[in-house]
């Protein structure tokens, strides 16, 4: 630490993100990436918009915008489109949380939402999760504090149904309720609809799991036009062009070939399931999922090593240290050939373990 360090962000515990390794290559299953390239038509767009580079992007995304508007059903006044939701997501938590405006989220979710949280001095409370690892509804209604929760959940993969949603935000007409949907894609029911008739409700997505777009950065929030208009006076506080002009060309091409995402989504879906078939018949515990990954545990070989030996034949998964999901590993869905090969190097440790 230098000594020009501000008191204020020394304490800072920030966030990890998964390993993206530079040196060699891995079957990458460790941040819940697309194994799929993006659509021609995203790279068509991002090479013509290249040649504009040198021109700043429209801070208002005002295409880009309204095709998603149109896409999502609502008005363009209600949305607001970000550098990845981790933008969005910390827009409003900058917007909407202080001493007066206290979060309550789960113990085990997003690993950015208490770093925000602490960034941003927000008090916040974290409610356990049941044993089988679901979100207990009852400890969010009328909870007088603004809920987060992403939906589904990560790293756990599972799912509230919309009408749960719909309690816990009309059950907090005072208190917004934010729902981070980076996975919604993958089998879930989306609550943007909700934001037509609920104005403490905001919804936040992102292009980089299902649309293959984590390297562009792109992502939403979407509301009440008042919380839309409160977090773009955050953003042209911080950030006014924070969609640069080859990643909103890209996503507009994104939304105009709905289908080709669509159908890989319906493919990792395929693959999931037939993997976690696959894991429980190797004796591992697997949380029901409706996101492109699967969070799992084996009796026979801890947590950390399941992990390092994976790593160690080129597939690499994602390992947490916290206590309670230690023995677990969220293991991205790819093609079934990387399927196929994380399976047999994951029998091959196995049988070590039990040799
Ligand atoms: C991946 C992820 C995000 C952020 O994704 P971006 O790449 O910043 O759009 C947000 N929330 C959850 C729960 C995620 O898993």
């Amino acid at each position: 630490m230098s000594k020009f360090f501000s008191g204020r962000h020394a304490a800072l515990t920030p966030y990890t993100p998964g390993e993206q390794p530079q040196d060699m290559q891995y079957v990458k299953l460790n941040t819940n990436e697309s194994p799929f390239p993006p659509s021609k038509g995203v790279l068509e767009a991002a090479l013509r918009e290249a040649g504009k580079l040198q021109l700043y992007s429209d801070p208002t995304s005002a295409v880009l915008g309204r095709k998603m508007a149109q896409h999502m059903g609502v008005a363009p006044e209600m949305v607001l489109m970000t550098n990845g939701s981790d933008e969005a997501l910390y827009y409003a938590f900058m917007a909407f949380g202080d001493e007066q405006h206290p979060m309550v989220f789960p113990d085990i979710t997003y690993g950015f939402y208490p770093v925000y949280a602490d960034l941003f001095h927000i008090p916040y409370e974290e409610k356990p999760l049941a044993e089988d690892f679901s979100i207990n509804p009852a400890e969010y209604i009328g909870a007088g504090k603004t809920v987060v929760i992403a939906n589904p959940n990560a790293p756990t993969g599972r799912c509230l149904p919309l009408c749960v949603i719909e309690d816990i935000v009309k059950s907090n007409p005072e208190n917004l309720v934010l729902i981070d949907e980076a996975y919604v894609d993958f089998g879930g029911e989306s609550a943007v609809p909700l934001t037509l008739r609920y104005d403490n409700l905001l919804v936040v997505g992102t292009f980089s799991k299902s649309r293959s777009m984590a390297g562009a950065r792109l992502g939403y929030a979407i509301g009440n036009p008042a919380l839309i208009a409160d977090m773009n006076t955050v953003k042209y506080s911080l950030n006014p062009y924070n969609v640069n002009r080859v990643t909103a060309a890209a996503g507009v091409a994104a939304l105009e070939e709905d289908d080709y995402y669509r159908a890989n989504c319906q493919t990792i879906m395929e693959n999931r399931e037939w993997t976690a078939q696959q894991l429980e018949s190797l004796g591992f515990d697997v949380i029901p999922s409706k996101t492109n990954f699967l969070f799992a545990r084996s009796a026979a070989v801890s947590g950390e090593t399941l992990y390092l030996e994976l790593k160690k034949r080129g597939v690499l998964v994602r390992h947490f240290t916290a206590e309670r999901i230690r023995e677990y590993n969220r293991i991205t869905i790819g093609t079934r050939e990387q399927m196929e090969l994380f399976l047999e190097k994951t029998k091959e440790i196995l049988k070590e373990a039990n040799a």
